[in-house]
């Protein structure tokens, strides 16, 4: 940690401060020299600062916003800097106000670990596109670290929230932030709780392009943001965790559909994968047959819906042992390409999470599953 920046440590338990005033200009400058652009949020409080007047009474997009060329911190995020004199007249005019972190510019990916009581979601909230029993028992479950404990357990991999290689920040309310950088150029998506179709693990958020996370040296009327133990530089971010963030959608669905040639109907292929497989063929063409119908119309139409429950599906019919799992892979993702060319990503993260739910629970011909 910088000689220069002294954050109150964690564990010195902490009633509500005014916010200090020469600490977060510090921080903030602190911050733009790791190549984290900041931008102010309103002293005492987690949101950006207030927009100027004629931002706040006209619509418009912050990219044709004439405030930001000239250096004011309208529209939050979208102000973020890595400009110390820029800095120091913002702090210098406000100097409590906390600093926000622009994730995406930064290369960063934050966990945002939540506390908060609230009673219990559904089952299948919990860790999206991953199933969990009805037998299995879910007492004391009942926050962010232990879904997000409970994830890595199931990948064999300690909690991040007790990752000691990388910054981590307590906040007043209980939750931890657990940051991490990016190692490639691909846009990590951002995931809050209301998010629709995206999320990590119920009470665990993920700051990424399009959010900003609060730094360290930031006082709210809660409480501080106060970094754990004495790591103050984010680690690459876990192979394991990229993919189980590919896999619940936080990366851009591809775009650009290209007409392409319509592939050989999967149940061919497979067919010319091996003889006497035509039983394998005919399920998978029953299968299938829901996703295929939604190449007739163009859009909509439950396409997700069908292909993720073609997925489970056949998820359970690869755990019985009727097809392989590369053949169930392979089918899906051909005929989900001929049905929607251009969102093959999109695609194999619906293909993966069925499947992975599906695998759970074996599919044998004598009935239905529990
Ligand atoms: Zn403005
Ligand atoms: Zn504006």
């Amino acid at each position: 940690m910088p000689a220069e920046l002294r954050f109150p440590r964690s564990d010195s338990r902490q009633p509500a401060l005014k916010p200090s005033v020469a600490e977060p200009l510090a921080a903030a400058l602190w911050c733009a020299r790791q190549g984290w652009p900041v931008h102010p949020l309103a002293p005492g409080h987690k949101t950006p600062v207030a927009n100027c007047r004629q931002c706040r009474e006209t619509k418009h997009e912050p990219r044709d916003c004439p405030c930001l060329p000239a250096g004011r911190w309208c529209h939050g995020f979208h102000a973020a800097t890595l400009d110390q004199q820029r800095i120091t007249q913002w702090w210098r005019a406000q100097p409590a106000s906390g600093i926000g972190v622009a994730c995406g510019p930064a290369g960063l990916i934050v966990l945002d670990i939540d506390a908060h009581p609230a009673p219990l979601p559904d089952r299948d909230r919990l860790l999206p596109g991953i199933a969990i029993d009805d037998h299995v028992d879910l007492t004391g479950m009942a926050n962010g670290f232990h879904t997000i404990a409970v994830l890595a357990a199931l990948r064999g991999r300690p909690s991040p929230a007790n990752d000691t290689s990388t910054l981590r920040v307590r906040t007043p309310s209980g939750g931890l932030h657990v940051w991490y950088r990016a190692e490639d150029s691909r846009r990590w998506q951002s995931s809050v709780g209301s998010t629709p179709g995206r999320a990590l693990a119920w009470q665990v958020d993920i700051r990424a392009h399009g959010s900003y996370i609060i730094a360290p040296g930031t006082t709210t009327t809660s409480g501080s943001y106060t970094p754990v133990g004495d790591v103050r530089q984010p680690a690459a971010l876990p192979q394991w965790l990229a993919q189980e963030l590919e896999r619940t959608g936080h990366l851009p669905a591809a775009h650009i559909p290209a007409p392409r040639p319509v592939p050989p109907r999967a149940q061919q292929a497979v067919l010319a994968a091996g003889g006497g497989r035509e039983r394998t063929a005919r399920l998978l063409n029953t299968v299938l047959a829901p996703v295929e119908a939604c190449g007739q119309v163009a859009e909509g139409a439950g396409f997700t819906d069908a292909l993720n429950r073609a997925a489970y599906t056949l998820g359970g019919l690869v755990a019985a042992g009727r097809l392989t799992q590369d053949e169930a892979v392979r089918a899906l993702s051909e005929t989900a390409s001929a049905v929607r060319p251009g969102q093959e990503r999109r695609a194999e993260q619906i293909i993966r999470s069925g499947l992975a739910a599906g695998l759970k629970r074996p599919l044998h011909t004598s009935g239905g599953r529990p």
